[in-house]
């Protein structure tokens, strides 16, 4: 086997081990390494640059459907933006605090619309970037300006944002703290992003580590999974001031039916036993220990 330099710091190899084995959607030769000096977790082999356009272009929205078939309806755009209402409150609760009427907000990655949709129902100008040609022509129906790249959306308008916020896509990018850095440049002074990350010490991997969790985990998709330590390194490198915070996404009731049935899709399976506020308490000691699904950065300019 064929042991890589860190891809993220170029640590040698003797510093890299394997983190995840099997590679959802990839091959045998590919694996999640992890590099014991800046802690990123990473694929290699990655995927070829040619590949990862072809795979974003025509197959994402399939793979996806196939992958959360019982928890996200990626099928149709309308099942979609439907099927993520329960996000939008989650997220919601976070970024409320951030968001006031009138600012110019940019989604990066947004896919159906169901978070612009969200915000723009609060009196805020909202603009979308998407690359997959899945949905964009749902969210213009809905009247949200939405493009393909940040350069299509430049060519129609001269903006800064007050807010840039991107959610499951900075794991997705082959340059991490170039893309931050980027976009950073287009906030107005004090201006802010924020963004969520998939967690890599979530329970079902370092409290729990259920086998068939493992086999389904690591996706071809990504690049990198993220720590609250390797995140910092990150952030570091790009020269902005930032807060981690932690989060959790999926209830007791998905972690048990992963336990129970090696499955996903257990959400509110038990609910109408345990209620509400043990669900909460149950999150609340997951992120207190740093072993949760999900990580919000809020990076400051
Ligand atoms: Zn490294």
């Amino acid at each position: 086997m064929n042991t890589p330099h860190c891809r993220f710091c170029n640590a040698e190899p003797s510093l890299q081990s394997i983190k995840g084995k099997f590679v959802y959607g990839g091959t045998s030769e590919q694996h999640f390494w992890k590099c014991s000096d800046c802690q990123m977790i990473y694929l290699f082999p990655p995927l070829s640059e040619e590949k990862e356009l072809e795979f974003y272009k025509k197959e994402f929205e399939k793979y996806m459907e196939e992958r959360t078939a019982q928890d996200k309806d990626w099928s149709t755009p309308e099942k979609h933006f439907k099927s993520n209402q329960r996000e939008v409150i989650r997220r919601m609760s976070f970024l409320k605090r951030y968001v006031t009427p009138k600012q110019k907000v940019l989604e990066i990655g947004c896919s159906s619309g169901f978070m612009l949709s969200a915000l723009r129902d609060k009196g805020i100008d909202v603009y979308g970037l998407d690359p997959s040609e899945g949905f964009i022509a749902y969210v213009r129906s809905k009247g949200i300006q939405v493009y393909k790249n940040l350069e299509d959306l430049q060519r129609q308008h001269d903006l800064a944002f007050d807010l840039i916020i991107h959610y499951y896509v900075l794991e997705h990018i082959r340059d991490p703290v170039e893309f931050i850095s980027q976009y950073m440049e287009l906030l107005n002074e004090g201006g802010k992003m924020i963004f969520e990350v998939p967690c890599a010490t979530d329970p079902l991997v370092e409290l729990y580590k259920v086998p068939a969790f493992d086999r389904f985990y690591w996706s071809v998709a990504h690049h990198w999974y993220f720590t609250r330590e390797s995140l910092t390194e990150v952030l570091k490198r790009t020269g902005y001031t930032f807060e981690l915070f932690p989060e959790q996404r999926y209830d007791i009731s998905n972690h048990m039916t992963w336990m129970l049935e090696g499955r996903p899709g257990g959400l509110d399976r038990y609910s109408h036993i345990f209620g509400p506020e043990l669900d909460r308490l149950y999150k609340q000691k997951l992120k207190e220990n740093w072993l949760c699904d999900t990580i919000i950065a809020v990076v400051k300019k």
